[in-house]
């Protein structure tokens, strides 16, 4: 297999070397990190050791270091609720390497790219912290029951559209996104980075679980079902059982681990009120995540379900619509992230008007506006993420979603909240981290996901909802994926 590895990596090598990558293939740093094989955010200074592998050692000249440079951009960096006067921004390899109010100059070894960005806004990349890249276009039948090569299709095209929505960064709370992230991490096809959370884990029964009863009664250990077998949920009954499907998506990559502590509005057997997995499966999750330098959130609406999830040492609640006033103090005390949604009304239109899911959704919604305003009186850590699922018409709509915050928070803080926010809950994946570095703020350091925004989002926050019209340039990584400036 490691050869096999090394062979493909030999050929892609070879192929940039000769100046042949594919139009969608990365340029500058990326190109290198493919070529070698190594981390797509290795440092600017590993960029020119494509040089050092043997495919590339007949070629005469190092190549030379990417550097783009944004003149005269007012910033908002992801972490004050203004924008700066115009200043100026340099890009080197994938690093942000210099914000300055002074002018920049690109240095000679450089082959630089410069931006004059119009006294528009450079801003880092959004961030959803609740995504399911695999389960965004499909509608539930089809997810079922379709050919798994047409729906690894459909979630790489959702991907390069979520890119292009401005989102540069997508952290998957559940559905088989790992090779996705795989194929986009080596410059195969135009996406987010994926923090993948691997198969969701349910209880016989619970939110996830989407078997038919004829696939009732399971034998322990006897065969898989077909959401098991292509990993977007897995079903676990006991400790042990949890301890093992954990450990297998931490295997495979997981960056943080996401298990359904209770019920849910699209699983067809959960009754919202169910509080699923018991203490000890929720504490050996926690362990086994925890031993791996990672942690768990929950899927979870109710007071009983979250403090739960908490006393098993859970430290990011997913939802947390239906909480009360001691469960939003309990999760101030302990430091417990909630990782929310302004769901659209439109959602529960994906059920029939009057069905038990639509019934379950406006319970949900309802919710909503008590639980924002619980998290601000507590001041809680609080995430912004959409969970779109099922429905490429709403997938549009995920940055409208963003905007729709406006309703608690002010235009500033809700794009505070979609960057530098939802980067720190990023962050707590620890070394399990894909992506090394700092994510969701324009500063000197941190990873080159930025956008260009004709006009001032904290002004106008509806600019976010059209992203076609108002995000100019976008670059992930280092690597420009849209730019209509230069037409
Ligand atoms: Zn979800």
């Amino acid at each position: 297999m490691r050869e096999k590895v090394r062979f493909l990596g030999a050929v892609v090598a070879l192929m940039l070397s000769a100046g042949c990558a594919p139009s969608g293939a990365p340029s500058g740093s990326e190109a290198g990190g493919a070529a070698t094989g190594t981390a797509t955010t290795a440092p600017p200074q590993t960029v020119s050791s494509p040089a050092a592998s043997p495919a590339a050692s007949t070629a005469t000249a190092v190549p030379k270091v990417a550097v783009t440079l944004f003149k005269n951009v007012r910033i908002f960096d992801g972490k004050a609720e203004k924008l700066t006067d115009p200043g100026n921004v340099m890009v080197r390899g994938n690093i942000i390497v210099r914000v300055s109010s002074g002018s920049i100059e690109t240095p000679a070894d450089a082959d630089a790219t410069v931006i004059d960005g119009g006294g528009r806004t450079l801003m880092p990349g959004l961030i959803d912290a609740h995504w399911h890249a695999m389960l965004v276009r499909p509608p539930v039948a089809s997810l079922l029951t379709a050919d798994t090569g047409y729906l690894n299709l459909l979630a790489g095209a959702e991907a390069t559209d979520t890119l292009l929505r401005g989102f540069t960064t997508v952290r998957d709370v559940g559905g088989p996104s790992f090779g996705l992230k795989q194929a986009i991490d080596q410059g195969v096809l135009a996406g987010p980075r994926i923090f993948p959370s691997g198969a969701i884990i349910t209880i016989t029964g619970g939110h996830g679980d989407f078997r038919p009863f004829t696939d009732l009664p399971r034998t322990l250990g006897g065969p898989l079902t077909r959401q098991e077998t292509t990993g977007a949920s897995m079903v676990a009954d006991s400790p042990d059982e949890v301890r093992v499907r954990v450990r297998e998506q931490l295997m495979q990559g997981a960056s943080q681990i996401k298990l359904t502590a209770g019920g849910g509005v699209a699983s067809p057997h959960s009754p919202l009120d169910a509080s699923t997995f018991t203490e000890p499966e929720l504490r050996a999750a926690v362990e086994a995540a925890e031993n791996w330098g990672t942690y768990v959130t929950v899927h979870a609406y109710t007071p009983a379900a979250i403090k739960r999830a908490i006393a098993a040492g859970v430290k990011c609640i997913e939802h947390g619509q239906l909480m009360d006033e001691s469960t939003a103090r309990l999760m101030a005390e302990r430091g417990i992230w909630l990782s929310i949604q302004p769901f659209p009304d439109e959602l529960a239109d994906a059920f029939p008007r009057g069905s038990e899911q639509w019934q379950k959704a406006q319970e949900v919604f309802a919710g909503t506006n008590t639980a924002y305003t619980l998290a601000k009186r507590y001041k809680l850590k609080t995430a912004w993420g959409t969970d779109i699922l099922f429905s490429p018409g709403l997938a549009k709509q995920q940055g409208a979603l963003l905007a729709k915050l406006v309703k608690w928070y002010t235009p500033a803080q809700a794009l505070v909240m979609a960057t530098g926010t939802n980067a720190q809950l990023l962050a707590m994946s620890g070394k399990r981290s894909p992506y090394p570095g700092k994510l969701g703020v324009v500063e000197e350091g941190a990873l080159a996901d930025l956008l260009l925004v004709d006009g001032d989002p904290i002004a106008d926050i509806k600019l976010v909802a059209d992203p076609a019209k108002n995000f100019v340039l976008i670059m992930k990584d280092g690597k420009i994926y849209k730019n209509t400036l230069s037409h």
